[in-house]
């Protein structure tokens, strides 16, 4: 790449401030939560995105997966297209659907209308996922503009589903349109990163929810003896179950925290009122476990943690899987795509790029299934999902820069 292209593309981007408010404002008025959340879908949005991308020019398909509870019957999945030098590509792949709102009382402005405060843009799906949208169409529209033309093709995917487990989404593009990918492509992943953009996600653990059910006799709070508490059975299967951390040790600095993890989380009702002994209790078990270890293993040691504890109190126990997401390979640490965001990332922010394991759960688990190395990359504020959700100018124009630092790499 010549240096100095590379300076004309970034001195462009910074005069795209006023382009950027308005593209946010737009996106973020077309409400696209998914109808698994109530909502009305990404077709609204898509719509605007793909005339908007036509009328710069660009080629535009839609991968459309059907879904008869939204109107037209159809989420769409956009590829937009700028052809480079080469027919090897880069995917950048952002998300169209947007989380729900939550309790509105805790925002300070409407969740759909923009509000501009300064370096900030606050609005629901401003970080996650228009974020991704907005860098990767900026940094093309600078391309556009300064009539260049990328080594590898640009393809940027506006993809549906996201939130609500990607069947209509990418996992639809995946199974339908495999020919669109190959593994020799570079995948970005604009979804999740941290806040000084080092974090490059390369690995995740996997994913185990457990739903934990015992099984004892209710009775009156004052006489114990004709019961078998439930509840106090599931204090004590809990305090089993950190025998867990011990049997699973094993760590891997790649990830943070580096070991695997088994959190009793959610706990469902038992009974009413207080002077009543619960003969049925049920909680939950969110296990991010290493990809060294076997989920069904962990399986196997909660039952019998679990049910030595239980049986004391003369309580059955039932272990059922909620969830169960056996980890995708991980991308390499020296892979292509990981390299040419670790060069940008040094070139725009001035900063050592760490690729890292994650937690689990990102969409581009699915790429790394399918033999795909895909990296998942952004400059994040951590407000996603929450109320007052907002996005730094700043890092839209930063991470832009990065990625038409990638799309010019040789
Ligand atoms: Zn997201």
């Amino acid at each position: 790449m010549k240096k100095e292209i590379f300076t004309q593309v970034a001195a462009r981007l910074e005069t795209y401030r006023q382009q950027i408010i308005d593209l946010q404002r737009e996106l973020v008025k077309r409400n696209a939560v998914g109808p698994d959340h109530g909502g009305p879908g990404e077709v609204e949005k898509a719509a605007f995105l793909k005339d908007l991308l036509q009328g710069w020019g660009l080629q535009v398909d839609n991968y459309p997966a059907r879904d008869e509870r939204v109107a037209g019957g159809e989420r769409p999945n956009l590829v937009a297209w700028l052809p480079g030098r080469r027919e090897q590509k880069v995917w950048v792949l952002s998300h169209l659907d947007v989380v729900p709102p939550g309790d509105e009382a805790l925002w300070d402005s409407d969740p759909f209308v923009l509000r501009v405060e300064e370096d900030r843009l606050y609005g629901r799906g401003v970080e996650d996922d228009h974020h991704g949208i907005v860098t990767s169409l900026m940094a093309v529209r600078a391309l556009l503009d300064l009539g260049i033309t990328p080594e590898r093709t640009v393809a940027l995917a506006l993809v549906s589903d996201e939130e609500t487990g990607n069947e209509k989404g990418l996992i639809h593009l995946l199974r339908s349109h495999p020919h669109l990918f190959s593994p020799a492509d570079l995948i970005v992943v604009p979804d999740a990163g941290s806040t000084d953009g080092t974090l490059i996600d390369v690995a995740e653990k996997s994913i185990l929810w457990l739903r934990l059910t015992l099984e004892g006799k209710q009775c009156h709070a004052s006489r114990p003896d004709l019961g078998r508490n439930t509840m106090r059975a599931a204090a004590h299967v809990i305090v089993a179950l950190e025998e867990l951390a011990q049997e699973f040790s094993l760590e891997n600095p790649l990830f943070r925290p580096p070991v695997s993890t088994f959190e009793p989380t959610k706990k469902e009702a038992n009974v009413p009122n207080i002077n009543t002994i619960p003969g049925r209790d049920v909680f939950y078990l969110d296990c991010r476990v290493l990809p060294d270890y076997e989920l069904a293993r962990v399986k196997e040691r909660v039952l019998a943690l679990g049910e030595e504890a239980a049986r004391r109190f003369g309580v059955s126990l039932q272990v059922e899987p909620v969830q169960e997401l056996p980890s995708a390979p991980s991308t390499p640490q020296d892979a292509p795509v990981v390299l040419a965001l670790a060069r940008a990332i040094r070139e725009v922010y001035g900063r050592e790029a760490q690729p890292r394991g994650i937690g689990g759960g990102t969409v581009a688990a699915f790429f790394r299934q399918a033999g795909l190395p895909a990296a998942v990359w952004m400059t994040v504020t951590q407000t996603a999902h929450q109320p007052n959700e907002f996005s730094l100018l700043s890092n839209i124009l930063g991470d832009a820069r990065v990625l038409a630092h990638v799309f010019l790499e040789d």
